[in-house]
C-alpha cells in the first residue's frame, strides 16, 4: 500500500501517548491519497472507539470525491501489530489497518487473511 509520507509528519504532530489516535485513509486501490483524523471517543491511551456520526460524515465526504475507505490509520503505545481488539474491528472493517508506535513511529500494516492479520508491504511516496 503506498502512503504519502506527510501522513506521519501530521501524526508525530496531533498525536500523543495520551490517546490512541485513528485515523481513516482515502483512496483508490492500494493508493491513499487523502485521509481525516477523528476523535477516539474513549480517549484511552490503550485503544480507541470512533464516533458513528464522524465516521459517516468522513466516508459521506470522501465518496462524494470519487474515493474509497482503503485504510484505517491508529497509533499504539508499543509495537505496531494488531491488538485482540483491533483482529475484532478488523472483521469488521475488511479494510488495510496501518498501526504507528507512537513512540519510535514505527509502522506496520495489516489486512484479515483466513482470520489472521497477515502482514501489508507499506511504501511511503
Ligand atoms: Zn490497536
Amino acid at each position: 500500500m503506498k502512503i504519502p509520507a506527510r501522513l506521519l509528519e501530521e501524526a508525530r504532530r496531533r498525536c500523543s501517548p495520551d490517546a490512541e489516535c485513528p485515523a481513516f485513509l482515502f483512496g483508490r486501490g492500494e493508493t491513499v491519497l487523502t485521509w481525516s483524523w477523528l476523535r477516539n471517543v474513549l480517549n484511552s491511551p490503550v485503544a480507541f472507539l470512533l464516533d458513528p456520526e464522524e465516521m459517516y460524515k468522513a466516508v459521506a465526504e470522501a465518496e462524494s470525491s470519487g474515493l474509497d475507505l482503503v485504510a484505517i490509520f491508529h497509533t499504539h503505545p508499543g509495537p505496531p501489530a494488531p491488538s485482540p481488539l483491533d483482529l475484532r474491528y478488523m472483521r469488521l472493517w475488511p479494510v488495510v489497518w496501518v498501526i504507528s508506535n507512537i513512540y519510535t513511529w514505527e509502522t506496520a500494516a495489516w489486512r484479515l487473511k483466513d482470520g489472521k492479520a497477515a502482514p501489508v508491504r507499506l511504501e511511503w511516496i
